[in-house]
Formats: C-alpha cells, structure tokens, sequence
C-alpha cells in the first residue's frame, strides 16, 4: 500500500449536467467543456479533429451472438463497394436495438463506432451503475443490459466496424449515401448504404489522452499503452502503470495487481470519482497508490516502454518507475463535430426529426436515441429503444416502398 495519504471523497467538481440540460449542449461542445452527462465526466469537442479513434476493426457476418466483438488484428476488412440496406451510426443501446429490428426486417445491416467495444455511454461510463429503468429489468448492471443488447443486437449478423470515426457523408443522385470514417492513424475507409440512422449519443466517443502525451505513444496503443484491457495475460509479470481516478482505474488496478510484477496508479489529484468502496480496496492492496502525480514523460526504446517519470504536481519532485505497460483510464471525449457538417437540421446540438417517423430532413436518414431532438425529447435508454424500432421500420419501408412500415408481431415470427 502507498504510504501517501488519500482520502476517498465521491465529490466531484460541480458542473453542468447535459443530460438535463440538452439544450446547453451546443455551447458546451463548442467551448470544448467538460461537462456532467448524468454523474459522469465528459469532455465535450465540436470539431472534426479531436477525439482519435481507437484502432480500427471490422467484423462481418456471422457472428455468434455470444461473442462479444474485440479489438483482434485479424479480422476480415469488408468490401469498400458492398451496399448495405441500413446503416447505424452508433454501437450504443440504441443502436444495437435498431440492428436487431432492421436485421429482423431483413436488412442488410452494419453498425460502425468510434469505439473499440460496443455499448456507447453505458460500456464506457458506468458499466458497473445499476440502471432501474429499462422496461423488463427491475434493476440491471449496465454492463449486464449491454450484454443482452449485444447478443439481441447481433443475432442477425450486421457487419460492425469498430475504431471508426464517421467523419463525412456524400448523397448521391441516385438516393445512395457514402460514409467516410477514419480509423486509427489516419486511414480512412468508405461504407456505402442506401439508409442511415444516426443513432451518435452526445457524439463520437474517443478515450481521452494525456495531455501533450509523446507522439510515439500513439504507435503503442494496444501493446504497451492501452486504453481497453482486452486480455488480462498481456500484463502477466509486468510492470504497470495506471493513470487515473476514477472506477476504471480502480477497476483495473484490482483485476491486473494479482498477475503484475507491480501495479502503481496515479492520479492528478487526491478527490476520487470511483465507488468509495473501490477506493478502499484498491488502498488496501498491494497498489502503489500515488495522489497528486502525474506522468512527465514516457522512455521508449524500440517498441517497448522502459520506465516512465512521474512528477508530483504540488512538490515538482520527480520519480522514475520502471514501467512495461501503461493503462490510461482518463475518461472520453464526445465529439458532435462532424455530423454537424452533413447537411442535417441540428437543433440544440441534436439532430431534428420527425418525431413520429424518426426521419431527418434528409430522406433515407433517421436519428434515434440522445442524438435525436423533437419537442418534448426525453434523453433515456428507454426512448432510445422505441425511436430505434421506428427508424429501423421506416428506413424499411425507404428501402422497399411495397413493404409495410409495421412489422407485425415477433412472437408471430415461427408461426405459432
Ligand atoms: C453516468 C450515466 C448514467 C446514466 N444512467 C441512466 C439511467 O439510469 N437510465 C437511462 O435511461 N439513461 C441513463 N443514462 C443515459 C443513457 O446512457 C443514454 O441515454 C444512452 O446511452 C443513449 O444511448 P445511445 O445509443 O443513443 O447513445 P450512446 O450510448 O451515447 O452511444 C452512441 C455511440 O455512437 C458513437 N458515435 C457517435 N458519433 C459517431 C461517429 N461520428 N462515428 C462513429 N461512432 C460515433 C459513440 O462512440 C457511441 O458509442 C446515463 C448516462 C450516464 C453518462
């Protein structure tokens, strides 16, 4: 255990809370704040550059609906040229709900994300918060409900494409859309579609970075420097570093201290934003737990990390740790930028639509879920669902007009 004293306090810095506030969402991602989404942190960006996508991945069909899609070199990349029915922007509740009812309207779907896992706000914010309004779930871990939206989500096989930004969108003469999205390192990659439902939350979620972090960091992400742990054996007998305050950091620091060599974290201050209980765990630990510390630079040789200097930001002393791995665990940044660009009416930072079509005022796109905006718009899971089972139905009926809009009943899918 650290010999500093930390004292786990659950009292964040007052700030605006966008979720009650989506009309303020604007000015905030315009300023580039850090806002309150609910009780988490979010930095918001309004331009197209911040925020770099994880590496890229795509997985195409089939997928088993019990695996959950990962960040693996190997995939198969997807044919540029293959049109697809309908395309979602968005692997959160809602957009995994919409893959589900457009793959069960028989459209050919994909879901691209910024992120490298699925789940939008619920993986990356408060996986381990319980959520008590979800129809059917008297109480459900987040991390719980995104498992069963993952496995309803895919069992049709929509192709998913993690890691990418959508950045631009062409509409074609003939009615078609082009999506451009870059991934990792600048590569950038083109989905054709003939519907789009934008379902972006409060915009393309990136992990936030440290803050004039060496350029060749970047090239490490997912050997020595990782924002997701994905496979807990890569940090056996290493020395880590986790930077961070909040229940990721703790998290990590939990799972990965039995199998490193030595696990320190730090944090830029002595006020937690992690469950106290956490907290206490953590300290009690054979972590090196350090307050006040921040990392002053990073050594690199080859392609491996060698050790890393941390600084103590209130007495400027420095220290150096021999460090093999690093996991940063310092929030995200949603970026609304680009999707501002398209030619879609935007009204308070959201997307306007029909309300009872979900449709933009650009036929063959639809929004659903935060990222949608009508009169009287309430920024729940819940909604999100029932505006994705709209779009889904609707963009149906665009791609083939003789079909109808409802879908009838899936308990009459086997015909009993
Ligand atoms: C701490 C916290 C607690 C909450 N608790 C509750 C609760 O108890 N009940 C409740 O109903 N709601 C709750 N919410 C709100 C709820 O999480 C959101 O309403 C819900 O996640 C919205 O789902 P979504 O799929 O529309 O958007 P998101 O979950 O935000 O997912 C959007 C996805 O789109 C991706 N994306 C956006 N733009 C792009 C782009 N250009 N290219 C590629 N990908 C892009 C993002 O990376 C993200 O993964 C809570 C939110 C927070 C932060």
């Amino acid at each position: 255990m650290s010999d500093q004293q930390n004292t786990p306090e659950q009292t964040p810095e007052a700030q605006p809370d966008i979720a009650k506030q989506p009309e303020s969402i604007e000015a905030a991602a315009a300023a580039d704040e850090t806002v309150n989404v609910w009780d988490a942190e979010v930095q918001l960006a309004d331009d197209a550059t911040s925020g770099e996508p994880v590496q890229s991945e795509t997985i195409i069909e089939p997928l088993d609906p019990h695996f959950v899609p990962k960040l693996e070199e190997d995939q198969p990349a997807h044919d540029a040229d293959e049109l697809f029915d309908c395309t979602i922007i968005g692997g959160g509740p809602t957009g995994l709900y919409g893959a589900f009812y457009a793959g069960m309207r028989e459209m050919k779907t994909k879901i691209i994300d910024s992120l490298g896992e699925l789940g939008g706000q619920v993986s990356a914010l408060y996986p381990e918060k319980l959520i008590y309004d979800v129809a059917g779930f008297p109480a459900v871990k987040g991390k719980e409900l995104i498992q069963g939206c993952i496995e309803q989500g895919l069992q049709f096989g929509p192709a998913v494409c993690l890691g990418e930004k959508v950045e631009h969108l062409e509409k074609h003469p003939d009615g078609l859309f082009t999506l451009t999205t870059e991934a990792s390192h600048g590569v950038m990659k083109q989905h054709r579609t003939k519907t789009l439902i934008v379902a972006a939350g409060v915009g393309a979620f990136a992990p936030r970075k440290l803050p004039g972090a060496q350029p060749e960091l970047d090239a490490l992400e997912g050997t020595e420097v990782f924002y997701f742990v994905k496979d807990l054996e890569v940090f056996r007998d290493q020395n880590i570093l986790i930077v961070g305050g909040g229940d990721s950091a703790m998290d990590w620091a939990m799972m990965l201290e039995p199998l490193a060599k030595s696990t320190t974290l730090i944090h830029r201050r002595d006020k937690w934003r992690a469950h106290e209980d956490s907290v206490k765990k953590v300290l009690a630990s054979s972590v090196d737990v350090r307050t006040f510390v921040e990392v002053k630079s990073v050594e690199v040789e080859g392609a491996k990390i060698q050790s890393a200097v941390v600084f103590n930001n209130k007495t400027k002393a420095e220290d150096t740790l021999p460090v093999d791995k690093i996991v940063m665990c310092l929030g995200f940044i949603a970026n609304i930028g680009p999707i501002k660009e398209w030619g879609l009416e935007i009204e308070a930072g959201g997307i306007k639509v029909d309300p009872g079509s979900m449709a933009s005022n650009i036929p063959g796109i639809y929004a659903a879920g935060d990222i949608a905006r009508y009169e009287g718009k309430l920024g729940l899971i819940a909604t999100g669902f029932g505006e994705a089972a709209t779009a889904a139905n609707y963009a149906k009926h665009h791609v083939d007009p003789h079909s109808r809009v409802f879908p009838g009943h899936s308990s009459e899918r086997d015909g009993h």
